[in-house]
């Protein structure tokens, strides 16, 4: 929240909001929380340079990421604030309280090293040359007096859930990454800071001369957000344990040592799966602001359409891994899956059912050619030789499809329904219905109508990835009208009046 969303968290709210879809379109009861951290030095340094207070800073900023949101139509049932009062503060200070009063909060002093890029302590062994490597600049030295819990007493425990799977992370060599840090030895953390050192913070209950420490403030949102520490907490009972947290791959740390050991001191159930994505990186290099890379989402927005930038991120950004995005790379893929692609096989499909058979196209989706349903490796789609395009959906496109957005791997189940699009084009080269209506309707008939199951196979699939794409292509593809009793039915298409995707110059 210290400066306009960037390209990154657009990617993330993505990223979450196509597994709530997914889920939801399971007919799964979902909650989809996102939110802003919005206390701590970082937010208070940045305020004071622009001659603001910190909660008229945050939200002003705060209508930034909520326009995002919408222009992005991401489904989240409630975006938590953490300088919000009424939703977060009891919460974040009941949370206190029970780790409090299980034993695991004393009075210490602290010395040593503050990254306020981090909003972290940082000890001498994790700097590179005298500064933090995440941030590359040298920590501030501090000595304070403050509330410290009692982390070392969880590593046992830390480490046995991290090894059994009971906390689940994604990539899993995540997983030995923080075995070895709590191998290494985990302190004690100090989770306050003295008033007069952060002005901007929830106030450690029972002592206010102390502030929580941001990370503590901020990691209880999940749970402050559903009503924890509230009267109506019917959320709270209903939702928690999350089955996933989709975090950055910064921030493992927090989510996968402090934020377990606190619920663990708590007594309240962990989380079942950190889900961690990779970095953006622009032509090669870092985004930063001194090297003029820095992308706004809105830019790739308002040039190519919301469902344009929600493709990027479904299909070309492999989940766990860095990845890169230019305004060439973007364009080039735009064009070819999208304009080209998607859309062109749209719109070359429906005019061949307006065109021949005067948009009403019936098909037979009960006969069974011999396919098999596995491939192989260096085997594609049409070396099965399916001619049957509902079977060919059902017994091979849906179950791999489902597979990889079960498993929270969507950038390969957008790669199944690019599959299927491309066997589709192909389906056209090999059959060519326009050629073989002159020859043999009913068998071209059966072509274009399997094209047009395949479509609405499409339609279906890519519902959670590009809502507004899969709602204008059920329009276009219309109701189906029943024929018989062996689910054969009635194509009723309509020809759209402008491409689906405009091709760009
Ligand atoms: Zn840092």
């Amino acid at each position: 929240m210290n400066a306009a969303p960037h390209i990154g968290f657009a990617y993330e709210l993505v990223l979450a909001d196509v597994i709530a879809r997914y889920h939801r379109g399971l007919k799964e009861e979902t909650f989809f929380l996102t939110g802003a951290d919005e206390h701590g030095d970082k937010i208070a340094r940045a305020s004071k340079k622009e001659g603001l207070a910190p909660q008229d800073f945050v939200d002003r900023n705060a209508i930034l990421f909520q326009a995002l949101i919408k222009k992005l139509r991401i489904s989240n049932d409630l975006f938590i604030r953490t300088s919000d009062k009424k939703h977060h503060w009891l919460g974040a200070m009941n949370l206190w309280s029970e780790i409090e009063k299980a034993g695991d909060i004393y009075r210490g002093k602290y010395e040593g090293f503050y990254c306020v890029g981090c909003e972290a302590f940082i000890t001498e062994k994790e700097l590179v040359d005298g500064k933090c490597p995440t941030h590359n600049t040298a920590p501030e030295s501090i000595k304070e007096e403050n509330y410290f819990f009692k982390l070392s007493k969880y590593a046992p425990e830390l480490k046995s859930i991290l090894q059994s799977g009971k906390l689940k992370i994604i990539p899993e060599s995540k997983i030995n990454e923080m075995i070895a840090l709590i191998d290494a030895g985990l302190d004690d953390v100090s989770i306050s800071r003295p008033e007069g050192a952060i002005p901007w913070g929830i106030p450690v209950p029972n002592d206010s001369s102390q502030l929580m420490y941001v990370w503590c403030d901020a990691l209880s949102n999940y749970i402050s957000a559903l009503g924890y520490g509230r009267v109506d907490d019917e959320n709270f009972k209903k939702f928690w344990p999350a089955d996933v947290q989709v975090i950055g791959k910064d921030i493992v740390r927090f989510h996968s040592i402090l934020w377990p050991a606190f619920l663990l001191s708590a007594k309240i159930p962990l989380p079942k799966e950190l889900l961690v994505h990779g970095f953006v990186i622009s032509g090669g290099k870092k985004m930063s602001k001194s090297l003029g890379n820095v992308l706004d989402p809105n830019e790739f927005i308002d040039a190519y359409g919301g469902d344009a930038l929600r493709y990027y991120f479904s299909r070309e950004v492999s989940t766990t891994e860095d990845w890169d995005l230019t305004r060439e790379k973007f364009k080039e893929t735009y064009n070819a899956n999208l304009a080209n692609g998607l859309g062109n096989l749209v719109s070359r499909t429906l005019k061949m059912a307006e065109q021949y058979w005067g948009g009403k196209v019936s098909g037979d989706a009960s006969s069974v050619p011999p396919i098999r349903t596995r491939i192989t490796e260096t085997e594609t789609l049409r070396d099965l030789g399916g001619f049957n395009i509902p079977y060919l959906v059902t017994n091979n496109i849906f179950p791999r499809y489902h597979e990889h957005m079960r498993a929270n791997e969507i950038n390969r189940g957008g790669d199944v329904v690019w599959e299927l699009i491309s066997y589709l084009d192909q389906f056209i080269a090999d059959y060519e219905p326009f050629k073989l209506v002159k020859t043999d309707k009913t068998l071209a008939e059966k072509t274009v109508w399997g094209i047009l199951y395949g479509l609405q196979a499409v339609s279906e699939m890519i519902t959670p990835m590009m809502p507004s794409t899969a709602e204008k292509m059920d329009i276009l593809l219309g109701p189906k009208v029943k024929v018989d009793s062996k689910g054969d039915f009635t194509f009723s298409v309509t020809v759209p009046k402008e491409p689906l995707f405009m091709r760009k110059q």
